[in-house]
């Protein structure tokens, strides 16, 4: 912590709490949490980071990158593509002193979250897209894929075209039957989530957020979902806490679902109440909508407290911490 930033937290009385060395405390336990099972390992990524004393921000990029190199699954290269059969990128990072990098549209680059992290430390800019976003990441080391459909994303692309509709069926219900970390799909091929947004605190108590996804499936060549939007799919922030989300972005974008989950914890709610204020107002918004839509929100506390709420049943999340290591089914409100 610089002076700067030590007189800032002095004026909002939170110097005094345990947020670096420089203010000689007992440090805090730290812990990770992420969306849904697939998050256990993701989790174990992360957790490397911190147990090593590392940062949160540090530790919540190793857990993203973890899960963009892993084969088959629904977030990273190997998602589902658009209507186009392209399948393009959304990304974002974000420390709790409103550092954010984030990618949108990106196409053939193995690690968005870490072009979002290099937007963030190398650019004075928030988000970058589409060809502009793959010239920087290729400017800035990374290297360009060749862009082919995984094997289970052909055949789902391939079966979708039959109908070409655009429907999406968001994790209503598991159907799933491989263990807790199989990647989720319905019978009929649809994938029941593509978003992996992962929250962290580290010894320090700083707080950070990472969010990868390859977007709602089937989508629109050049859709943007909320995984790319500070304050929509993740907001971190330093005194209140921070929030990530998965379900149908679109939803989300509407009322800055991740924004209005920290501002709730702000005012004093607990990460769980703070989810199913947000949960709530986007079901009073369009009831019958949300009777077929899902959306998750899931927030930490800047004390280390956690909790999630989603609209339908089936929205689960991955903690881990020195003393717990488990898969949590969130509470629903339809
Ligand atoms: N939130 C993601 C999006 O709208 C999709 C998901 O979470 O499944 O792009």
């Amino acid at each position: 912590m610089n002076r700067k930033e030590f007189l800032r937290l002095s004026s909002m009385g939170l110097a005094s709490l345990p947020l670096s060395p420089f203010t000689n405390h007992v440090a805090a336990k730290p812990l990770i949490i992420s969306t849904w099972d697939s998050g256990m390992p993701v989790n174990a990524a992360g957790w490397k980071v911190l147990s090593a004393g590392g940062s949160a921000l540090d530790a919540v990029e190793a857990g993203a990158r973890y899960i963009e190199d892993t084969v088959d699954c629904c977030v990273g290269l190997d998602g589902y593509p658009d209507r186009d059969g392209i399948v393009t990128l959304d990304a974002c990072i974000m420390d709790d002193l409103a550092n954010c990098g984030a990618v949108a549209g990106l196409e053939k680059i193995r690690h968005p979250i870490s072009v979002a992290r290099k937007v963030m430390e190398k650019t004075p800019h928030v988000l970058l897209v589409g060809q502009g976003a793959q010239q920087f990441a290729l400017e800035n080391g990374f290297t360009l894929e060749d862009g082919k459909l995984s094997p289970s994303a052909e055949k789902a692309y391939k079966q979708w075209l039959i109908k070409s509709e655009y429907k999406p069926v968001i994790n209503i219900e598991r159907k799933d039957k491989n263990g807790p970390f199989a990647p989720a799909f319905f019978d009929n091929g649809q994938p029941n989530h593509d978003t992996m947004g992962i929250l962290a605190i580290d010894q320090y108590l700083r707080l950070a957020g990472a969010v990868t996804t390859s977007g709602m499936a089937f989508k629109v060549h050049g859709r943007v979902g909320d995984s790319a939007i500070a304050g929509a799919g993740l907001f971190v922030d330093r005194e209140a806490g921070a929030a990530t989300s998965s379900g149908v972005g679109e939803e989300v974008i509407r009322i800055c679902g991740t924004h209005l989950v920290v501002e709730f914890m702000r005012m004093g709610l607990s990460p769980q109440d703070a989810c199913k204020k947000a949960v709530e107002r986007i079901v009073s918004r369009d009831r019958e909508k949300a009777k077929v839509i899902q959306v998750g929100f899931l927030a930490l506390g800047r004390d280390g407290s956690y909790g999630a709420y989603a609209i339908q049943k089936g929205f689960v999340f991955s903690v881990k911490s020195d003393t717990e290591e488990r898969i949590i089914a969130s509470p629903h409100l339809l």
